[in-house]
């Protein structure tokens, strides 16, 4: 070969890496259009009378995300529907017969109370019937730990509700989704997911919803139960379960949401050095019934925080202290005296969980003790 010959390919490369670094990456506007002619599949599935049936309630996320560039981290969450996520794991009509519905369609960043009552009362609705066995929950992760925590206060059933999401998009390199889906399928449909609660399916592990948290921002394993670990796993569509929670979910709740369309509004306060005491009052005088503390250490307050805490709970709000401490339990009357200040200990809920049940707990009762005990039994 001669220098030419191996000079000239060369400068061809070079030439086209600099053309394509020059070439702009499309606007968000230019994505979502190309993701949208991305066309739905047909389906072509049978009822086979010997398998389970499985429900999919959809609600977008980045499970059903989709991108321009298979290799980017650029895409946007809550495009594809159930049809197309489906198309993806053949496999699944082998385990299952699938139905679906689209109940939303956001990534869970949007997620709200709306979409969670109606998720709810969807769930207890088709639970009555016979020939439902089991639900699928497809969501986007960054709040998955909300859902899945308001669904397993709220939904009256012990057939297996499996929640499930993606890191990667559909479109990216080796997306998660598919083989995500299959197994939260797989966890649906076997007999031995009946009365564990809702449970979150990610990257092989089962976790209990009221202590699964997502810990990593792009990474594939980013579920973990800081607490307590896996309940379960699924690995060659089988599921393998360890252990059981012992605090009520489901079915044994006082929670009933079948005549709620509205949830009390609960904040939350991040905690941190010098934080300005100004907040609490801006959030009891935007009406607020509840604020979850999200504490430093075991839910410790700033000192000028406590004291605008004490008058808040003085004027009726209620205030739960929880830690931005990642694993551990925010405990009763430790350092901050929760008789003193007229606060309650979240136990091992995170804030953004605390939030949750605050929430639920506020349908029922503003008193203190009562709500303690919530915090303690769930
Ligand atoms: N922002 C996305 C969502 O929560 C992220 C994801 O699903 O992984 O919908």
């Amino acid at each position: 070969m001669n220098r030419v010959t191996v000079f000239r390919p060369a400068l061809m490369l070079s030439i086209v890496a600099i053309l394509w670094q020059s070439v702009p990456l499309p606007t968000i506007a230019q994505r979502k259009k190309t993701r949208k002619d991305i066309p739905a599949p047909q389906t072509t599935r049978k009822h086979n009378p010997n398998l389970p049936n499985v429900v999919i309630l959809a609600t977008g996320g980045t499970i059903a995300g989709a991108g321009t560039s298979s290799v980017g981290t650029a895409y946007t969450a809550g495009q594809l529907p159930i049809e197309s996520l489906l198309q993806a794991v053949p496999e699944a009509t082998k385990v299952a017969n699938i139905t679906g519905e689209q109940v939303a369609q956001v990534g869970s960043q949007a997620m709200n109370d709306e979409v969670w009552l109606k998720l709810a009362k969807r769930i207890n609705e088709l639970a009555k019937k016979s020939d439902v066995d089991g639900f699928v929950i497809t969501h986007g992760t960054d709040t998955q730990e909300e859902t899945a925590l308001f669904l397993n206060l709220t939904v009256k059933t012990d057939k297996p509700v499996v929640m499930v999401g993606a890191m990667r998009s559909a479109t990216a390199i080796s997306a998660d989704g598919p083989k995500n889906l299959y197994d939260a399928i797989v966890t649906a449909a076997s007999p031995s997911s009946k009365g564990r609660g809702v449970v979150v399916c990610m990257n092989d592990n089962l976790f209990s919803a009221r202590d699964v948290v997502k810990v990593n921002t792009t990474n594939v394993d980013a579920f973990h139960a800081p607490n307590s670990g896996p309940i379960g796993f699924v690995l060659d569509g089988k599921v393998a379960w360890y252990s059981l929670s012992l605090r009520k979910h489901t079915t044994q709740t006082e929670f009933d949401i079948s005549n709620v369309d509205k949830l009390p509004k609960v904040d939350i306060l991040y905690g941190y050095s010098n934080v300005d005491p100004n907040l609490v009052d801006a959030l009891v005088n935007d009406g607020t019934k509840g604020i979850v503390i999200a504490g430093v250490g075991n839910g410790n307050l700033y000192p000028a925080v406590e004291e605008r805490v004490k008058a808040a709970v003085k004027k009726g709000v209620v205030v739960v202290r929880s830690s931005r401490v990642m694993s551990g339990r925010t405990t009763m009357d430790a350092e901050t005296d929760d008789k003193v200040l007229g606060t309650i200990a979240s136990d091992e809920f995170n804030p953004q969980k605390a939030r949750v049940l605050l929430q639920l707990a506020l349908l029922k009762t503003t008193d203190q003790d009562t709500i303690q005990q919530m915090f303690l039994r769930y």
